[in-house]
């Protein structure tokens, strides 16, 4: 059986624990794995200099295949995100997360299943900013005044690109997807009627690409539109293609329709290179505490299953979650109605009834 060369980046905070009990289930399939653990974060800088060393990225492009634990961004450090830094310096440009309801979850809502794609590359977090009072600031806002824009002489600006190329290539990624996993309908998300200059031109390429896949249902939605129709009847959506800023947003409201960041998986895919991490991030007040809830990070581990090609063992993994969630007794805290939260497992526990469920399974 073909060993797959995977990086594995246990990350911070809960992410040790997260990345322990991943792993142990991802093993129990029978999958082979050569795992390449390699460290990043603040943990790593007195050794490296940097919280994201060279070998981490090299062994990323080497293996084409990274998971990932949460990796805590210090406030007011001048500390870069490792997150943002990595999805940039591997050009991962299409961040996809699916939002997916199990029976047994504490959730007001069924029968969701949604898919939501974000683009990750520009938007607001392009990280093109210019702080109030700086010399760029004023620079700017004379400049733009000269082009007949009226900006308040205090004001900081944040700018935000979205390129034809950038629409393009995550619009087209959306409906490759739901071709290839038959899904019926993809809606762009936008502010095109306000930002019409920059969602409006996803929008328009977004009606573009959508005449190649006559096959599959296309429409859109003004964000906030659509952040009031999730809510009443998330049903009703299948792909969400969104720009980065509000796929940022629509992807933990989707989180939370379907019972909240502990069940809620991700991947950041590029161009041959694929890193998959949970949704949530590195929850310090539960480090060490094995308390967190493994399941997003195992949900991601099945996504990198698939993406792999190994079908039968990400189908097994997912039962067996699905299994552990509907039993009820072997779930974290973040799973139980508030008034049992004492009756809840932890971290280690819950990869322990996954593994004796996939045991039991054909
Ligand atoms: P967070 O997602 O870490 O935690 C928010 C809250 O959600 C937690 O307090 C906890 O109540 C709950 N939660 C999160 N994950 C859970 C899990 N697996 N099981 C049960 N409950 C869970 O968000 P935050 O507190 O805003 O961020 C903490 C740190 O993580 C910050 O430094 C942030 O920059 C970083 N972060 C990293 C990533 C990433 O690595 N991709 C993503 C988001 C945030």
């Amino acid at each position: 059986m073909e060993s797959h060369n995977i990086t594995l980046i246990p990350g911070d905070g809960i992410g040790p624990e997260l990345t322990d009990a991943t792993r142990r289930v991802l093993e129990a399939t029978g999958v082979k794995f050569n795992w390449d653990v390699v460290h990043a974060g603040t943990d790593v800088m007195a050794e490296y200099g940097t919280p994201l060393p060279q070998h981490v990225l090299e062994s990323i492009r080497k293996n084409k295949v990274a998971l990932k634990g949460p990796i805590t961004t210090p406030v007011g450090s001048g500390f870069r995100s490792v997150n943002v830094a990595l999805r940039k310096e591997l050009e991962l440009y299409c961040c996809l997360r699916p939002c997916k309801s199990y029976v047994g979850t504490p959730t007001l809502y069924n029968n969701v299943d949604l898919i939501v794609v974000r683009e990750n590359m520009e938007d607001l977090y392009a990280g093109i900013e210019f702080e109030k009072d700086s010399a760029s600031a004023s620079k700017l806002i004379s400049f733009l005044e000269g082009l007949g824009a009226k900006i308040r002489p205090d004001s900081g600006i944040s700018i935000k690109p979205l390129s034809e190329f950038g629409c393009h290539r995550i619009v087209r990624f959306a409906f490759e997807y739901a071709r290839t996993n038959k899904r019926r309908k993809v809606t762009a998300v936008h502010k095109a009627n306000i930002m019409k200059y920059s969602d409006g031109l996803f929008l328009a390429v977004a009606r573009d690409v959508a005449l190649s896949y006559p096959e599959i249902e296309f429409e859109d939605r003004i964000v906030d539109n659509m952040t009031m129709q999730l809510v009443k009847k998330p049903q009703q959506f299948d792909v969400l293609i969104c720009p980065n800023l509000y796929g940022d947003i629509i992807s933990d409201l989707c989180a939370g329709l379907v019972g909240g960041l502990g069940i809620a998986p991700g991947a950041n895919l590029g161009d041959g290179i694929a890193l998959f991490e949970p949704t949530h991030g590195s929850a310090p007040k539960y480090k060490g505490m094995n308390k967190a809830n493994p399941m997003a990070m195992m949900l991601s581990g099945v996504l990198m299953l698939r993406h792999i090609n190994e079908i039968s063992a990400a189908d097994k993994v997912e039962k067996a979650i699905a299994a552990v969630i509907a039993d009820g007794k072997n779930v974290t805290y973040d799973l139980k109605p508030e008034s049992t939260h004492g009756n809840a497992v932890g971290t280690s526990q819950v990869a322990d009834a996954i593994i004796d469920m996939m045991a039991k399974m054909p």
